[in-house]
């Protein structure tokens, strides 16, 4: 393997090139993408997988916060989809009070009904920071973040191109070169970034499983609203009436969107709903229709799809970015010498990650809203694997054992937030379970509990989260 070529410039194309650059800087890799057709310009919120990139290729927060107009995200705040608001938190202290797997702190919560200010980062309730505790986890400002992964691609010598790729020359299962109108590229080795055009790997009979008969989004439309004087350090993602909209705070602007199912609503009316909320008018940036789905095989011959090219869910739970990274994470334990059973391995573990994906994203729909025509006429089919976890975790909580297989994006703490918000437990199983706790094991518990609480809502420590960026951008 001594040369790769990925085509395309997005999110995507850049990220996978400085993983697998930073671990083998012998490899010749080079991108080509289009300055005519661009990026797709949306996809601004990150999961935790964001730290573990930038811990592998040596970019630091203070980089990425100056850089690409990064602001926190402890989580995503969830709005009107139940009584009152839930917020799904990844990096809780909540995820540690457990023995062995048994998830103590949510046993807790779901048997006291804690509010969820109390067991996730109450803090995020009152729009607050803490100072020395952030997240790891970003909002950015997309175009701003191209840029600045692009420089780094530069740093590192890997060769940028910029031509319109118009012909892919295969032999069945392999791509032989491909060309513009002026150049050919001969390659060891191809990884298709090139978004929801599938370039490459739709010449090499790659074949889509949709989603679509399990989650009721289609379309969405994207617009920029002005600064603010201060940010949620979360996400929002407020219910709508034929959907949802999110709020995501990036220095200098905010980005919002409203993803909605097309028979409801169309672009026009969900700006005209989202101006009603917001109290003001907004320009439609993006409108992009697409469909949930993933490939059957991601990794192809000697072709492999990483980004929107191989995989969208949708954008709850801004999963995509950290699919691209877990995607080129596991690549490259398989890239050097690989063979047909590397291949046939990776594809399993491809679809493992979309299907979790796809079930947790399933289960936020799970909702008791009739306050619209599509809330009420919503009949979610759901997908096996969803339904016989939700079996199991009836009457007891996900484990980690639950997640086996690795690279998975979304775990057992994820699960048991939805889980208990959406009324989808036994309670009166979770509770009995946690009694039956020696009395040891429950008052370390409660008491770590409290100190949660304590730490995270009764904090008066706080910081606003413009002044924390603000300090971080000034550090020496
Ligand atoms: C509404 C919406 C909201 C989203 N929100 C989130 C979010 O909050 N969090 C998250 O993680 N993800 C989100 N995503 C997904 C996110 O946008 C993508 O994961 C991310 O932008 C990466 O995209 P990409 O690089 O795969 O594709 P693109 O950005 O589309 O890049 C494709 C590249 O291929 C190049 N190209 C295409 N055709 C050719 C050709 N013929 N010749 C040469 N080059 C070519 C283009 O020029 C471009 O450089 C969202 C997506 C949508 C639709």
């Amino acid at each position: 393997m001594k040369k790769i070529l990925i085509v395309g410039g997005g999110t995507a194309g850049l990220m996978s090139a400085l993983i697998i650059k930073n671990i083998f800087p012998k490899i010749q890799i080079d991108i080509v993408k289009s300055d005519n057709i661009g990026i797709i310009g949306v996809g601004e919120g990150s999961t935790e997988h964001m730290n573990e990139f930038m811990l592998f290729c040596n970019i630091s927060v203070k980089e990425i916060i100056k850089e690409t107009g990064a602001t926190f995200k402890y989580g995503i705040m969830f709005d009107k989809w139940t009584k009152h608001p839930y917020f799904h938190n990844i990096t809780s202290s909540v995820n540690h009070i457990r023995f062995g797997q048994y998830p103590a702190g949510y046993a807790y919560a779901v048997s006291n009904d804690l509010n969820p200010k109390e067991y996730t980062n109450g803090h995020c309730f009152i729009n607050k920071v803490i100072p020395g505790d952030i997240p790891f986890q970003f909002h950015f400002n997309t175009f701003k973040l191209n840029d600045f992964l692009l420089k780094k691609c530069k740093d590192i010598n890997i060769n940028i191109y910029n031509d319109d790729i118009t012909k892919i020359n295969t032999n069945r299962n392999n791509i032989l070169s491909i060309e513009s109108k002026n150049k050919k590229y001969n390659y060891d080795f191809y990884i298709d970034c090139t978004g929801f055009k599938k370039l490459l790997i739709s010449k090499l009979n790659a074949k889509w499983n949709s989603y679509k008969e399990y989650l009721p989004m289609n379309e969405a439309i994207a617009f920029p609203t002005e600064d603010t004087e201060e940010y949620f350090p979360y996400t929002l993602s407020r219910a709508m009436s034929a959907g949802w909209m999110w709020r995501i705070p990036t220095q200098g602007r905010w980005g919002n969107g409203y993803v909605f199912n097309n028979k409801y609503i169309n672009a026009e009316k969900a700006k005209q709903e989202c101006e009603k909320y917001l109290g003001f008018k907004v320009n439609i940036a993006k409108n992009i229709k697409f469909e949930a789905g993933a490939l059957e095989k991601a990794w192809i011959g000697n072709c492999v799809a990483i980004g929107l090219s191989s995989s969208f869910i949708e954008p709850l739970e801004a999963s995509s970015i950290g699919t691209t990274i877990q995607q080129s994470f596991y690549l490259i334990h398989n890239l050097i010498n690989y063979k047909q059973s590397d291949i046939d391995r990776y594809n399993e573990r491809f679809t493992d990650i979309v299907e979790n994906i796809r079930d947790f994203v399933v289960l936020h729909y799970m909702v008791n809203k009739k306050d619209s025509k599509f809330w009420k006429e919503l009949k979610l089919k759901l997908p096996e694997s969803l339904k016989q976890n939700l079996k199991k975790w009836k009457h007891r909580l996900p484990i980690a054992e639950d997640f086996a297989g690795g690279y998975k994006l979304f775990g057992p703490y994820s699960f048991a937030v939805l889980l208990k918000e959406l009324n989808l437990l036994d309670k009166k199983s979770i509770k009995k379970e946690y009694e039956m706790l020696s009395k040891k094991h429950k008052d370390y518990t409660h008491k770590h509990m409290k100190k949660h609480a304590e730490y995270t809502y009764y904090n008066k420590n706080v910081l606003g989260h413009k002044e924390t960026l603000k300090k971080i951008i000034n550090e020496i």
